[in-house]
């Protein structure tokens, strides 16, 4: 089990509607917030959510 960190760089399976599919983790816990790397766009996700749409832990 993949453990994910505040600040980690991470690749969604569906890359966002700007096209970058790499996200910046913003908060963790119940709910998850992840900022995407190239327009700024904030979303929020559930836990369950999160594992679900997250493929990796992308390299800096
Ligand atoms: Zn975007």
């Amino acid at each position: 089990m993949i453990t994910y960190q505040v600040g980690d760089n991470v690749t969604t399976r569906k890359p966002h509607a700007c096209g970058c599919s790499t996200w910046t983790i913003m908060r963790t816990g119940a709910d998850y917030k992840l900022q995407c790397t190239k327009c700024g766009h904030v979303v929020m996700l559930t836990s369950e959510k999160f594992h679900k749409a997250v493929k990796q832990i992308a390299t800096k």
